[in-house]
């Protein structure tokens, strides 16, 4: 799933806990849990022949797709209900650590950590339905807008 409907669900973790330590938990969890949902998004970029080319084909989508969580982040700092800081970044921290150690581990070639990679994919796959980006994106979307709504 794209980072931003992780972001959202961080926003929603930070309104309803006050310990920075169990929002970061709960992050992780919650980045879990909605990888195994079926998202729409795992044939993106599968018109690219190498792994290589695949791999900085979604480095180029992530880095929008950053932006536009940092965008969430800054208009619900500026607009959404008041919450403790250090919550809301270690909830943050949370929902995205468990794609920045996969990224991480791609680009550094960690290769006694590639369990994990094998681990992150297989949650993708948990309930084996692909369906296209097409209704994907859209999706995701529709997830972020209404977890927003229930954040403010
Ligand atoms: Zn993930």
């Amino acid at each position: 799933m794209f980072i931003t409907p992780h972001t959202s669900v961080a926003l929603w973790i930070s309104t309803r806990f006050t310990d920075p330590m169990l929002a970061f938990i709960f992050g992780v969890i919650s980045h879990f849990i909605l990888d195994v949902i079926p998202h729409g998004d795992d044939t993106i970029g599968d018109h690219k022949t190498t792994k290589k080319d695949r791999f900085l084909y979604l480095m180029r989508i992530a880095v929008v797709d950053v932006a536009l969580a940092i965008v969430l982040i800054y208009f619900f700092v500026l607009y959404g209900p008041p919450v403790n800081y250090w919550v809301l970044f270690w909830a943050v921290f949370g929902t995205w650590l468990p794609d920045i150690a996969w990224i991480a581990i791609e680009i550094l070639q960690l290769t006694n950590l590639y369990w994990y990679v094998v681990y992150h994919s297989k949650l993708h796959n948990f309930f084996n339905w692909q369906y296209s980006p097409v209704y994907g994106v859209p999706f995701q979307i529709f997830f972020t807008l209404i977890t927003v709504k229930f954040s403010f």
